[in-house]
């Protein structure tokens, strides 16, 4: 398996390079860039250092895409009071200006989360 398994990209600094490496008799995968370390393999068992990276990858993808998703969630809901308020009256300008520049900041999140896919893809 060891030849066409391929590495996670790293998951927690938008991609940097990974390596496989070891300490005495265990292997793991670590982010030349950013640290980040998988679990210990022992034995030196590569296969399952990659095999443990690749899931701790995983795993840290999917939680940001739920913490999007529940961004993007708080946010229509503010979109809808905001969109009422509009109905009802003039907003105070203070909430307006809040919500366009969260609203700015999560797309923003977004279309980074979204690249890093393509990436990872
Ligand atoms: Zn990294």
């Amino acid at each position: 398996m060891s030849d066409e398994v391929k590495f996670a990209p790293c998951p927690f600094c938008r991609y940097g390079e990974v390596a496989l490496s070891g300490i005495e008799d265990d292997a793991f995968i670590h982010c030349r860039d950013c640290g980040a370390r998988g679990p210990d393999a022992e034995n030196n068992d590569r296969d399952k250092a990659t095999l443990n990276w690749n899931g701790a990858a995983l795993r840290a993808r999917h939680a940001k895409a739920v913490e999007l998703v529940h961004d993007l969630a708080v946010m229509l809901e503010a979109s809808v009071k905001l969109n009422s308020a509009y109905r009802f009256g003039i907003p105070a300008h203070a909430n307006v200006l809040d919500t366009l520049v969260a609203r700015a900041a999560l797309q923003d999140r977004l279309d980074a989360f979204l690249s890093e896919e393509d990436k990872a893809t």
